[in-house]
């Protein structure tokens, strides 16, 4: 099939030289500059055709490989009206992250920030029998969510392409079995895409449900942080992390906790140094792991509740607010500021103690332990006097809390909650999220099924998440140089890139000549024909814009050559004017077999 290719002379694309004063990161400050995207509002992104093309092709290989599982697509509308919503309680629990809106009558929609309810309802409408089972379904389609920090262009947007689907079996086995089917389709629809990703473990968040996994694009500038093993293959989100919890010490014989004065401590390591000199331990050194540090936060519910928290950590360890925020979920963790502390007179800040929390039925405040802190260990901890520590207070002797949190930071040489060894840190991008969501929605909207014996049952199902626009930006992050992007070939704009240099007409002729020959093979040609633009300006742009492969058709031609250039490695080679042809096609199509 022949392809019509883009001509620069009239193509609606315009390079910039300067960076967006608002980008951050590589990837939105290229996919600006090689014309791409351009921002409207905040998260908000009008595609130009070059960025089109490479959304396009996003979609199309994810398309494939829903389609290869048996997945069927549909496509639901983004606009929706409030009540399947209320139905599940996510009209509430979504608070503002939803885009909401009303119509001409007053009544209630939103945009859709994901369509669960949507994809649950219309297998209810249509479907009533076992027999009907298993069934997955997909859509491609805008999701809108009014996120906090749209951050980082197409990376997190407010406006944003999401593939989803969903699986519905009668029973685990058929869910197990429709989860491991999404979980190849990913695989290679990642493999695909071209960049380098990890499998974690995964918590399923507001959605509820099970096993669940993430696959993560590795990159410095990822949001997420994951853990992997030095040693075994465990590999999971730091909001998955589940601390390998210590035996329990007996506290028979412990030293009494007794209170010490500790002026001018206001930080664990001055308080550490104030005990090492004034307090010196007989067989170590006291360390900041020695001090229990509680720490108190609001937790903010969707209906608005605050509810006041105290979380215990070992004082080496800070509070990491993405694995506390995804133990709270759905509601949202927020400070505990000066007014709230006005409220509870009876917390001393900065030398809050697990005497006074002790706990929801002592002091009515909800106290959570660090996993670490077990029956048994003692603690240099706040004495709730200004100034005054406590030495020697035990967990499970001195005072009592609600259970523990895993909240505290993971760190590199953690470790591993499977084998014991070391673990390891490294951030990387949210790409795709497969989960087994369970009967909740179902549930929640009494989708039931006749099984075998004539009896009604509700249906199990899975989730799986892909950032389609998401996907275009990750790829940029992890495929670009200091002089542009450098596409992968399967989702580029385009397959050559063909630059005619000088002002020669028989070179314009030749690449003329050219990009039609490859357009004919169904080969898809960017092509340089600006009359009055630079050889370098037109080099510059090639390797802005970042098709894999640029020939140069100029100079050469009087020795009968044109000139081939990797836009990855750099190679550069001159092939005689009749094989080029040959060569291009076997380039193209040999790197996409
Ligand atoms: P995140 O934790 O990054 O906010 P999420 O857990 O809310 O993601 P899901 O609801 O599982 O995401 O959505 C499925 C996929 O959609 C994610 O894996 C991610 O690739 C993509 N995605 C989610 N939010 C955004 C966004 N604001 N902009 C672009 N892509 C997004
Ligand atoms: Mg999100």
């Amino acid at each position: 099939m022949s392809t019509p290719a883009m001509r620069m002379s009239t193509l609606f694309l315009r390079t910039l030289r300067e960076d967006p004063a608002d980008a951050e990161l590589p990837s939105h400050r290229l996919l600006v500059r090689a014309g791409y995207i351009r921002r409207v509002a905040p998260g908000i992104y009008t595609w130009l055709p070059l960025g089109l093309r490479v959304l396009r092709n996003v979609e199309r290989i994810v398309r494939e490989e829903m389609d290869a599982i048996g997945a069927q697509e549909l496509s639901f509308p983004a606009l929706l009206p409030k009540e399947p919503f209320e139905a599940t309680g996510r009209w509430a629990e979504y608070g503002e992250n939803i885009f909401r809106l009303k119509d001409r009558k007053g009544a209630d929609y939103l945009l859709g920030p994901t369509h669960e309810e949507m994809f649950t309802l219309t297998v209810k409408d249509l479907y009533g029998s076992y027999k009907d089972l298993p069934l997955s379904i997909y859509q491609i389609q805008l999701k809108y969510r009014d996120e906090a920090r749209p951050r980082a262009g197409l990376l997190r947007g407010r406006e944003f392409v999401m593939k989803d689907s969903y699986s519905f079996d009668v029973d685990d086995a058929g869910l197990q079995a429709s989860y491991d089917a999404h979980r190849g389709a990913y695989i290679k629809m990642f493999d695909r895409l071209g960049f380098d990703y990890v499998i974690v473990k995964a918590t399923s968040g507001a959605m509820g449900g099970s096993a669940s996994e993430e696959f993560l694009a590795t990159a410095e500038n990822g949001e997420d942080t994951y853990v992997r093993c030095t040693s075994c293959d465990y590999a999971a989100n730091v909001e998955a992390v589940k601390v390998p919890v210590p035996q329990a010490i007996s506290y028979d014989g412990l030293p009494a906790a007794h209170a010490e004065n500790t002026p001018d401590t206001p930080t664990i390591q001055t308080l550490v140094d104030h005990l090492n000199a004034t307090f010196p331990r007989t067989d170590r050194d006291w360390q900041a792991g020695d001090t229990l540090k509680n720490v108190l936060v609001m937790v903010v519910h969707p209906d608005g509740r605050r509810e006041p928290l105290a979380i215990g950590v070992p004082g080496d360890r800070e509070i990491d607010e993405k694995r506390l925020g995804a133990q709270v979920e759905p509601a949202e963790i927020e400070a505990f500021d000066e007014g709230d502390f006005a409220r509870n007179p009876a917390l001393v800040k900065g030398y809050i103690g697990p005497e006074v929390l002790g706990g929801q039925a002592k002091s009515g405040i909800r106290f959570l332990l660090d996993p670490r802190v077990v029956d048994g260990t003692r603690w240099v901890t706040g004495a709730n006097v200004p100034g005054q520590h406590v030495i020697d207070l035990v967990a499970g002797r001195d005072f009592t809390t609600d259970g523990t949190i895993e909240a505290a930071e993971v760190r590199d040489g953690d470790e591993c909650p499977n084998c014991g060894r070391a673990l390891e840190t490294a951030r990387g991008i949210e790409m795709g999220h497969i989960f087994q969501l369970g009967r909740k929605y179902a549930e929640a909207l009494e989708l039931k099924v006749l099984d075998q014996n004539g009896k009604l049952v509700t249906v199990t199902m899975g989730s799986y998440g892909v950032g389609v626009s998401r996907a275009v930006a990750a790829v940029a992050e992890g495929c670009h140089d200091e002089f542009g992007l450098v596409w992968p070939r399967e989702i580029a704009p385009a397959d050559v890139h063909v630059v005619a240099t000088g002002k020669d007409e028989a070179v314009f002729a030749k690449a003329t000549e050219l990009t039609d020959a490859l357009a004919a093979q169904g080969i898809s040609v960017l092509y340089d024909d600006r009359r009055k633009v630079s050889p370098g300006v037109k080099f510059k742009d090639a390797e802005l814009i970042g098709v894999p492969t640029i020939v140069i058709v100029g100079k050469g031609l009087e020795a009968g050559t044109i000139e081939i250039k990797n836009r990855a490695s750099g190679d550069r080679r001159h092939v005689p004017v009749d094989q080029i042809v040959d060569a291009l096609v076997s380039e193209v199509r040999g790197a996409a077999s």
